[in-house]
Parts: C-alpha cells; structure tokens; sequence
C-alpha cells in the first residue's frame, strides 16, 4: 500500500518538516503509518508519536475529522480528572511524498497498546483494574465534556504510558543502525536474534483473529508460529507491571453525539447490540465495548467471538452468544432497530430452536472455565453485566462505572 493515494514511504532518519527526525516505526492501520520521531527543535530531547496518513482524498477527510476531534478532546476542559486519559495532539502539518499530499499529526509518546500486554502474557490475561479506572475516567471526560464518542474501544487502542527511559531504549536499538546509515532490519533486536517483531506478530494475530478460530486452535497456530521463527521477545519487561497507567487513543472513528458519520461503528467483537440490531446508538455503545473489553483482559479470551465473514451470518451468531451470555434479550429490545425483523420473531431468535442455546452467565464461565474463585468471579461479572446490560438506557455510565464496587476495591 506504500503506492499512490496509500501510505508515506519514510525511512528511519528522514527529518520531515525540517523538525522531525525519524527515530522507528511504531505502528500502522487501515489509514496510517505513526512513526517514533524526535523534535529537533527541543534540546529535551522530546519526542512524539507521528501519525502519517495515507493521501488518497478520503483518507484525508477522515484526518481532517480526526484532527477536529483531537482538537476539541486537546481544548475542552483540561482540568477535567479524565482528561490525562485520552491521548493528546501535539500539532498537524502536511508533508508531501511522490504518493501524494498526507496529513500528519504529531502526538503525544505513549508505548504498547493492551493487545501487546495480552499477547506477553500468553493470552492468560491479566489484572486490569487499574486499566478500567484509567479507560472509565477516559470516557467520562469524552462523553461528559467533549460529547464525543469513540466508537472503537478495544486493547489495540488503549495504549500504556511509558517514561522518558524506555523510549530512549527503543531509540538505542535504532540510532546505531542510523548512524551507519541504514534503515533498522525488522527483525533487529540487542540481545536476541528474533526473526520477527511485534507488527508480525500482530498481523499474524490479526490474521488468525479475522478467522474467528476456536481459542485452542487459535493458541497451537499461534505457538507453531512462534516456534518457526524461535522464541519471541517482545519487548523489555519494564511495562509488564501490574502498576501501568493508560490513556485512549485513535480517535479515527470517533464521532459527535449528534454528528455520527456511520450507522456500522465498532470492531465485530466489541460491536454493542442496539448497533447489531441498527437501533440507533450513542455513549453506551463505548460502555459495552469496555464490558468486552474487560473480559479480555482478564481472562484473554474475547467475550463474543461471532463466526461467519458476511454481516447476517455473523449477526446471527453474535445476536444467540449475546443470548446466551445474558441469559436472554428482553423482548421489547427485540422489538426497536431496522434489523430486527431479520434476526428476531415475537421476541425469539428467528430460526433458532430454544434447545440449541445454552445459557452461560458470566459468573459461571468465569468459575467453571476460568477457574476463578467464586467470590472473586461474582463482583466481576456483576461489574461487566452492567456493561453489557442491553437497554442502553439502563447500562451504566462511565461515571457510573467509576462508582462500582469492583472497581474502587483493592486487589
Ligand atoms: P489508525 O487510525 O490508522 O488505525 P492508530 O491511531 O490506531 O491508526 O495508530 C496505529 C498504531 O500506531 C497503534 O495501534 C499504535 O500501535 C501506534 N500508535 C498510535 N498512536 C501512538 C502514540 N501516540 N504513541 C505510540 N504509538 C502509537
Ligand atoms: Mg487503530
């Protein structure tokens, strides 16, 4: 995609707007490549996240939107206690490459996003209470005070905070390539020969995921994965500790509570049912999203996995785990959304005989797959049930989640 309307080619010690000097890549999506870059014009030395979109014409209006939103989440309330939880906006410019006119927006330095964690920890999952509070007060100042929705929340957009240190760590690796002139080889590590970095272990993950695998199925692939390209590394264990703080980024999709720009918003897994159903949506879709979210952070494994690629098959599947997870879906929720006639009959799955559904309410499956401890699965899945509460009227908000007991109590 680095070709005409797609991505920016840039190497490592390119200086971009005789300001930036390319330190290493960081990451990529569907519309970007965001590069580690140092600010020349600060002797700190400072660095910030380089967000580089792809040219094409519409890929330039959604940054311009992207920048709107930075730019109000940057201005509005800067005492608000969940402000330091949203990723921030340094600047934007544009550079010009032989792909075309991109925006660039230069961000605030953060490290690993929560996939990587739960990737490190084997897909074990992980205490993550600290990470509620950390996401909850996030969207307590975006719902609150900006008005503004995510629409994508979900571990690869919640990014750790790291310090002064470990970004110098990362620059270490690559300035002795840079100052022999060459581009850092993906596989580069001090210590270690690894075939293969974090991105291709994310793509890879990506990959499999987008297969909607079996959890077991999915671990031996990614294992014999691994395997073939020797033991991983991933990164140093300094932000393993159970202490990290994050803040929310990728506010690509984001839009206004009163100016959505899509009625489909959300990654499958994490997609909230009243947008399943097409019953309009607003704030309490992010509130669900953080209930699966949760889920996987804490077991590894993702709440709602739905098979099938095409919309109505993966609905279907999506609309009885949702079924069986809850126990069921009122039937007045049934009743409201342009899909549900597709989906639903006087209140019942359409087309699925009660006997093939079978309840498995979180605390259950916590206890008897998990292996959780009752006392400890209870206040969890009373927490994520008030996440996942279908009424959207009803489901908590991020200023309520704050409130629940699981989260203000101690590990
Ligand atoms: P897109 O809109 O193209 O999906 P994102 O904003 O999600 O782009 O960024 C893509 C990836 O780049 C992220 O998943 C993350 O790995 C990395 N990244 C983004 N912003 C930052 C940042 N501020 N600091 C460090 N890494 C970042
Ligand atoms: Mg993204």
């Amino acid at each position: 995609e680095y070709d005409a309307g797609g991505y920016m080619p840039a190497n490592i010690g390119d200086i971009l707007k005789n300001q930036y000097k390319v330190c290493r890549k960081l990451g990529w999506g569907h519309f970007s490549t965001v590069w580690l870059c140092r600010n020349l014009l600060d002797d700190g030395p400072t660095y910030v996240a380089l967000k580089i979109c792809k040219s094409a014409h519409m890929f330039a209006a959604v940054a311009q939107d992207e920048i709107r939103l930075l730019r109000e989440t940057r201005s509005i309330d800067p005492n608000h206690p969940g402000y330091k939880y949203i990723v921030q906006m340094v600047d934007t410019f544009r550079l010009i490459s032989v792909n075309g006119i991109h925006t660039a927006i230069s961000m605030e330095i953060m490290g690993p996003s929560l996939l990587h964690l739960l990737i490190q920890s084997d897909f074990r999952g992980y205490s993550n209470r600290r990470c509620q509070k950390n996401n909850n007060s996030g969207l307590t100042y975006l719902h609150d005070a900006c008005r503004i929705i995510h629409t994508d929340i979900k571990p690869e957009n919640i990014l750790i905070k790291v310090d002064q240190n470990y970004i110098r760590s990362m620059i270490g690796k690559t300035d002795r390539f840079t100052e022999l002139g060459q581009e850092m080889p993906r596989s580069y590590d001090r210590d270690a020969d690894i075939k293969y970095t974090d991105e291709d272990i994310l793509s890879k993950f990506e990959e499999l995921r987008g297969q909607s695998y079996p959890h077991d199925k999915f671990l031996i692939e990614l294992t014999t994965f691994r395997e073939r390209h020797s033991e991983p590394r991933l990164t140093s264990p300094m932000w393993v500790s159970p202490n990290i703080e994050i803040k929310i980024a990728d506010l690509g999709n984001a839009c206004w509570e009163h100016h959505h720009f899509s009625s489909e918003i959300q990654t499958r897994q994490y997609r909230a049912l009243e947008v399943i159903l097409g019953a309009g949506y607003s704030f309490p879709a992010d509130i669900w999203s953080t209930g699966c979210m949760a889920f996987e952070l804490a077991t590894g494994e993702m709440l709602f996995s739905p098979k099938g690629d095409r919309n109505p098959t993966a609905n279907m599947d999506h609309l009885c785990l949702i079924w069986e997870t809850l126990g069921g879906i009122p039937p007045y929720i049934t009743e409201t959304g342009t899909n549900v006639r597709h989906y639903f009959h006087n209140g019942r799955l359409k087309n699925i005989p009660e006997s093939t559904l079978r309840v498995w309410k979180i605390e259950d499956v916590l206890v008897d797959k998990y292996k959780w401890k009752r006392v400890d699965a209870i206040p969890f899945a009373g927490f994520l049930e008030s996440l996942i509460e279908p009424d959207p009227a009803l489901r908590f908000s991020a200023s309520m989640a704050l409130q629940n007991e699981w989260l203000t109590s101690t590990d």
